[in-house]
């Protein structure tokens, strides 16, 4: 938008069949939508128009957030940590059940699968802690982490109808949970 169209857009800018020119009057004028379209003279209250400023208004107001980048609540980046956090347990589990009962797993195997196992409860546990911190209701965490767990499932459950090998697949869904957890406050 050019600085001109900004000077235009300030104006109801009407056709007024008088010598004096366009409306002059404010945009949106005596409306609702004080500073977009036309003032009330000029059918800026009308339903059409009215229903048309809101959009314009939804419209910069959405893309003054894209300019400023949304800001995600830190509550609402911590429930995502949770889901992730919870997911990765439930797949640290898995590769440790299915290396006990491997059998000649190696015993540094065994053992660094059930680390990473402890290691990923122990941050479920931390980022649980913080949601009820946060005053998160206990109740509500359950709720997440159970449907951390769900997400969890469905994903290794589309992979694995789709044919893809175990060894191939839960190394791509932990890399993904990680970046998620990476993002979290
Ligand atoms: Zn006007």
């Amino acid at each position: 938008m050019t600085t001109n169209d900004d000077a235009k857009d300030r104006f109801c800018g009407a056709n007024t069949r008088s010598k004096k020119g366009p409306c002059r009057r404010p945009a949106g004028w005596g409306t609702s939508h004080a500073g977009i379209g036309r003032c009330k003279f000029h059918g800026g209250a009308s339903e059409t128009h009215e229903k048309a400023a809101a959009m314009t208004m939804a419209r910069r107001e959405a893309a003054s957030l894209a300019l400023t980048g949304v800001q995600v609540a830190p509550t609402e980046a911590l429930l995502m940590a949770l889901y992730s956090a919870v997911a990765l347990t439930a797949s640290a589990r898995e590769r440790l059940a299915a290396v006990q009962v491997e059998a000649n797993a190696p015993a540094l195997t065994v053992e660094s699968a059930h680390k990473v196992f402890v290691e990923s409860l122990d941050r479920q546990q931390k980022y649980a802690e913080s949601c009820v911190r946060l005053g998160i209701e206990s109740r509500q965490v359950a709720a997440i982490e159970r449907f951390g767990e769900a997400m969890m499932s469905l994903m290794v459950s589309v992979v694995d109808e789709l044919g893809i090998p175990k060894a191939k697949s839960r190394p791509v869904i932990a890399a993904h949970l990680a970046n998620a957890l990476d993002e979290a406050p």
